[in-house]
């Protein structure tokens, strides 16, 4: 059985490197925040002493990290996984980051003989924590197919979606249909209580039609219940769409519904609702029209 190290042991980290334990591998894991690791210590693995010493004693590299910079500083930076992994030993980045950081860390390693995957998921941390999350695969096929009993402890399905980055690229796409579904939903809903309809009989009225989603079903009865903790934090989806906008940018395909979605995550930001969930997207279209969605 391979050798894993894990490293970024956050609200997704930790419980994805649990299932790993639970799997059967010895992982080496390794976190600035050192209650994360000595909870995975506790439950099975070995605290590394930093991402050199943990690709020095690893078979296969895990990163899951907030963004870019963070990736690239383990990855690349001083005392980096880069110069403590083997010659064919394979880093799989699970974060969600700008896929053309992907292709720059993949070339870099490339030059060392190590192999390198983008790997981010869509579920939260219900999913990691159940082992069913989606994961959207960028690698060699060969690699891929290597790594896909690792993948498949975390997760319930595992697609490869094309070389290097093309992970990075799906979960940007994902990310703007979230988006801009759920400002859709807000809008929606705005409208309907500003009407004098009942928000909720709009909700059970349209959800088995065209108009129905997955993010419909998830968002408007905690948008109705008024409740707002994270989920998926406003902030973290700030992030996914500063990627989504420079890599629209980079390759050539204006994104105005992105856009437009950014300025209104950035105005809830500024009135300190950064921390809340993505639902909280509602509140922005309720301070324009000076309503509140809820149930009668
Ligand atoms: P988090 O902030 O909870 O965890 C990140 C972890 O990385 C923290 O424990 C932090 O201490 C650690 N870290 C940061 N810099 C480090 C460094 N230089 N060295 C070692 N450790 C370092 O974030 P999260 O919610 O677990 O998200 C991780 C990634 O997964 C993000 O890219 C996010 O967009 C993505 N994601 C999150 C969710 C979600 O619902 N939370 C869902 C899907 C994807």
């Amino acid at each position: 059985m391979k050798k894993i190290g894990f490293i970024g042991l956050g609200i997704m980290g930790k419980p994805m490197s649990k299932n790993l334990l639970k799997a059967g591998y010895s992982l080496v894991v390794f976190d600035l925040n050192k209650p994360a690791v000595e909870e995975v210590v506790a439950a099975g693995g070995e605290a590394g002493s930093s991402p050199k010493d943990v690709a020095s004693k690893s078979d296969v590299i895990i990163t899951m990290l907030p963004n870019s910079p963070h990736v690239k500083e383990v990855v690349l930076g001083a005392n980096g996984v880069i110069d403590g992994a083997k010659a064919g030993s394979i880093v799989i980045d699970m974060s969600s980051i700008a896929p053309l950081v992907s292709r720059e860390i993949g070339e870099k390693l490339a030059e060392k003989n190590i192999r390198f995957m983008d790997a981010p998921v869509s579920g939260g941390e219900p999913k990691a924590i159940d082992g069913t999350l989606s994961i959207m695969v960028g690698a060699k096929e060969a690699d891929f197919e290597e790594c896909v009993p690792i993948l498949k402890c975390m997760g319930a399905s595992a697609v490869l979606c094309g070389d290097v980055g093309a992970g990075n690229v799906t979960k940007l796409a994902n990310q703007i249909i979230v988006a801009v579904n759920i400002a859709a939903m807000s809008e929606a809903l705005v409208l309907a209580t500003k009407a004098g309809v009942d928000p909720e009989s709009v909700y059970k009225a349209i959800r088995g039609g065209l108009a129905g989603s997955t993010v419909l079903d998830a968002k408007a009865p905690l948008v109705m219940a008024r409740k707002f903790d994270p989920g998926f934090r406003i902030n973290l989806h700030i992030k996914d769409l500063n990627n989504i906008l420079e890599t629209g940018h980079e390759v050539g395909a204006p994104l105005p519904l992105s856009a437009s979605v950014m300025e209104m995550m950035q105005s809830l930001k500024v009135d300190g609702h950064g921390d809340k969930d993505h639902g909280g997207l509602v509140m922005f279209y309720e301070k324009l029209a000076n309503t509140q969605v809820k149930k009668d």
